[in-house]
């Protein structure tokens, strides 16, 4: 007989388990993910949707086909995905771990992330991590890259490695959550860099970030990638704007 069952009771004795979002007792305790309440207020997203860059089609009868925005202008990336609408519950966490510090939301989150499921977005494909980078300044202000944070808990479960070095966010940028679709773009363009193309070349890169919102930020992240001689990118956030 195995004594984990015992050990478990003994842990969950001195330390009650906690859901990581609600705080509410929960039995997922070794698992660190959110409770099975917490998890059915998210809307995961489920097709119809655009293949290229994600995004859900309103009536459940359509099927997937390209999205006007990517049919009048190809993003740099292959595929982008996000788990579920920047709404509720998840915007609310998301906040917690952004603008208030909970750094240790990242694990719940980064699982979230990790445990991504698409036969169209098979994490398989993908030879390397890169967290969109926050400028020095902002880093300093919140003490973490929540991309970062989110990417390593990915590559730790699905083992793919992580570079966060490679590329960087050369330019302060404004917040882009006031900004017009117009104003996005403009306001980050040419604001990322390689620093080092070596371990880019012929990679199929998996760009991690926390939210959508018009896909400026990806994209001149995937450019930048690409032009240092990336084969793909892809892009995977927890949530998108809607
Ligand atoms: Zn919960
Ligand atoms: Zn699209």
């Amino acid at each position: 007989m195995s004594s984990a069952p015992f050990w478990r009771a003994f842990v969950d004795f001195f330390l009650p388990p906690k859901c990581p979002f609600c705080e509410d007792l929960t039995d997922s305790f070794f698992s660190g993910r959110p409770c099975p309440s917490c998890l059915s207020r998210i809307k995961f997203f489920s097709p119809p949707r655009c293949p290229r860059c994600g995004i859900g089609f309103p009536s459940p009868s359509e099927q997937d086909h390209l999205c006007s925005g990517c049919l009048s202008g190809e993003p740099p990336f292959a595929k982008a995905r996000s788990l579920c609408p920047y709404e509720g519950l998840i915007a609310e966490i998301i906040s917690r771990f952004k603008f208030g510090g909970v750094a240790s939301l990242a694990k719940p989150l980064g699982i979230l992330l990790a445990e991504y499921q698409d036969p169209e977005f098979p994490f398989s494909g993908i030879d390397l991590l890169i967290p969109v980078p926050l400028h020095t300044r902002r880093l300093r202000e919140r003490g973490f890259n929540q991309s970062l944070l989110l990417a390593r808990e990915v590559s730790r479960r699905r083992s793919i490695p992580l570079n966060f070095t490679a590329l960087r966010r050369s330019r302060q940028t404004q917040p882009q959550t006031h900004l017009s679709g117009p104003q996005r773009q403009k306001n980050v363009r040419g604001a990322f860099e390689v620093r080092s193309a070596a371990g880019l070349v012929e990679k199929r890169v998996l760009l991690i970030d926390d939210v959508f919102t018009t896909g400026a930020t990806v994209q001149e992240c995937a450019k930048a990638l690409l032009d240092a001689g990336a084969k793909s990118v892809d892009v995977l956030t927890l949530a998108r704007v809607a």
